[in-house]
């Protein structure tokens, strides 16, 4: 049986999946058995700051055990003024060192905030000991999603949207901010890997005014179709993607949880063949 119902997926992409290598619940091989079922032609793995899955599995290996096409992929986390912003990268260059220590700093990162986060669970009465810290630490990208579990699992709470809700979105007793890249960062580094940037799900950013100052950047692409998004959202980010000539990208953000839907806003396969036919000209990153 089909653990997600098939629907219209084959000869389509769907370029954001998170695995276990950040917050998602499922591994590579788990979710490319899933996407063989369904049809998907092609895959892109966008975790969280982390390209550990890349070397663990060879795109190039994937692409010939499955079939299917593989863009290696990121989700880098940044913020400016004001909002949390999410730049992807594709066909990023993960065997460079700079680019593995830049996205490794952005995991420090991570690390102290959860220990932080921790802190303040206990002061709040949440008791997390020393073995949760201890599993906590050995996740290299991890996130709230990680420390929301341990919640659940102790049986605090029974719904991850509670746990952030609750305690860990911006303003709740939990909440702590983390030290990011600006998305000019984020953009910049991804460009100078030989990689292709894309604004990921902008119907969630409140002032989209900010995707003109990252196109100057030299963003390539943005990402039109995304579960969060209603029609209208998509045709507008459409027609602007379209008169700013730019890649219309899309996924379905598949963490595994409760209604997530593998394949969701899968785009056409072409979108794959172009961003594996970009060149991108090292010093256009220098432009600005
Ligand atoms: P972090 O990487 O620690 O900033 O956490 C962000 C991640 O938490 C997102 O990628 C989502 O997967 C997840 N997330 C954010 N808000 C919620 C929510 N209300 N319910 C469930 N998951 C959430
Ligand atoms: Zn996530
Ligand atoms: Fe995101
Ligand atoms: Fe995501």
């Amino acid at each position: 049986m089909l653990l997600f119902e098939s629907k219209v997926c084959k000869m389509k992409a769907d370029l954001h999946i998170h695995t276990v290598f950040s917050d998602g619940l499922y591994t590579i091989p788990e979710i490319c058995d899933l996407a063989a079922e369904m049809g998907l032609a092609g895959l892109a793995f966008t975790d969280h700051d982390s390209i550990d899955s890349l070397i663990y599995y060879n795109p190039q290996e994937l692409e010939k055990r499955y079939g299917m096409n593989f863009l290696p992929g990121v989700e880098i986390g940044t913020h400016w003024k004001g909002q949390d912003i999410h730049i992807l990268g594709y066909n990023i260059g993960y065997n460079i060192g700079w680019f593995r220590d830049f996205l490794s700093s952005a995991q420090e990162e991570r690390q102290k905030r959860s220990e932080k986060i921790v802190h303040l669970l206990n002061q709040q009465g949440y008791e997390l000991n020393d073995d949760d810290v201890e599993n906590l630490a050995k996740i290299p990208s991890v996130g709230r999603p990680h420390i929301a579990e341990i919640l659940i699992e102790k049986g605090y709470f029974s719904r991850m949207d509670q746990v952030f809700d609750i305690l860990l979105n911006p303003g709740k007793p939990c909440y702590v901010p983390r030290k990011t890249f600006t998305p000019f960062e984020a953009i910049e580094a991804i460009l100078n890997s030989g990689g292709i940037p894309v604004l990921a799900h902008p119907g969630l950013l409140k002032d989209l005014s900010i995707m003109d100052d990252l196109i100057k950047h030299n963003l390539k692409g943005i990402e039109v179709y995304h579960p969060v998004h209603p029609k209208k959202t998509v045709y507008s980010l459409l027609k602007y993607t379209v008169s700013k000539d730019l890649l219309a990208t899309g996924g379905s953000d598949f963490h595994g949880h409760g209604n997530d839907e593998l394949g969701k806003c899968a785009v056409a396969m072409d979108v794959v063949h172009k961003i594996k036919n970009t060149k991108i000209n090292l010093r256009e990153s220098c432009k600005t």
